[in-house]
């Protein structure tokens, strides 16, 4: 009777601990907080000071625009921290093909788009290449957003050689600035979508930031510097067009 009383505890035992198991199903909301986790390590590697950091419900804002979404795939290796770009790169093949889908809420400034995309594809000697596409197929989502008061945009740098899947821009927010300065905020954002960073970033407080190779220092009229919502630059400025030329020539 004792011998076989006791394989019998032995395996319920086994049992319970395997049916325990698999009761508590897959940790998802550990992966996610892990992610979270490594994005936010990421962004610190790219020497985004921490009071220039954000944390939303489900994305980090750097910068006042710069969007990091928790669930991004973050790139692996060392991060290269560059005055002008990420070091993560829209890929050869891509950057010649950005597809760009314009979301229904957004077609309303068809023309803007129009032109912002007209001043990235005119950089000679640069593969740039941005298209607008209508198709479920697309790399970039142009989309409005509330994104509250003083923000006119946020866009997302690059991951997987891919271009930042999406731009939102604050329509209401910017509706009542000049024509020109609704196209510089979709033009400052897909910059950030091809990995181009705030040129002001000195100013903005970044401290570990260095130059694209040839193209350094501060530049007063490059449409890419930060927290100019409104009121910067409305046209690429010879230094952008350099550097778009030295990251994609
Ligand atoms: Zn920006």
């Amino acid at each position: 009777m004792k011998n076989m009383f006791f394989p019998l505890v032995i395996l319920l035992a086994i049992c319970f601990t395997a049916c325990k198991k698999s009761a508590e199903g897959p940790d998802a909301p550990q992966t996610e907080y892990d992610n979270a986790q490594k994005v936010r390590a990421y962004i610190r590697d790219l020497g985004f000071p921490d009071s220039e950091v954000v944390e939303k419900e489900n994305e980090f804002i750097a910068e006042g625009d710069i969007s990091f979404p928790k669930n991004m795939e973050v790139p692996s290796g060392k991060v290269k921290t560059e005055q002008f770009y990420t070091g993560s790169l829209v890929s050869a093949a891509n950057v010649v093909n950005i597809r760009l889908k314009v979301d229904a809420s957004m077609t309303s400034m068809n023309s803007e788009i129009s032109s912002a995309i007209a001043q990235w594809n005119a950089i000679s000697g640069c593969s740039i290449n941005w298209t607008i596409v209508t198709g479920s197929s697309y790399d970039v989502l142009i989309v409005d957003s509330n994104l509250g008061s003083g923000v006119c945009g946020s866009g997302t740098f690059p991951s997987g050689g891919r271009a930042g899947s999406t731009i939102r821009i604050n329509k209401a927010y910017i509706a009542g600035n000049s024509f020109a300065q609704r196209a510089r905020t979709i033009c400052h954002e897909m910059g950030h979508n091809v990995s181009f960073r705030h040129t002001n970033w000195s100013s903005i407080g970044e401290s570990s930031a260095t130059s694209v190779p040839g193209v350094g220092g501060t530049d007063a009229s490059s449409l890419m510097n930060g927290g100019q919502c409104g009121s910067g630059a409305t046209v690429l400025s010879t230094k952008d067009k350099q550097a778009a030329q030295v990251l994609y020539p």
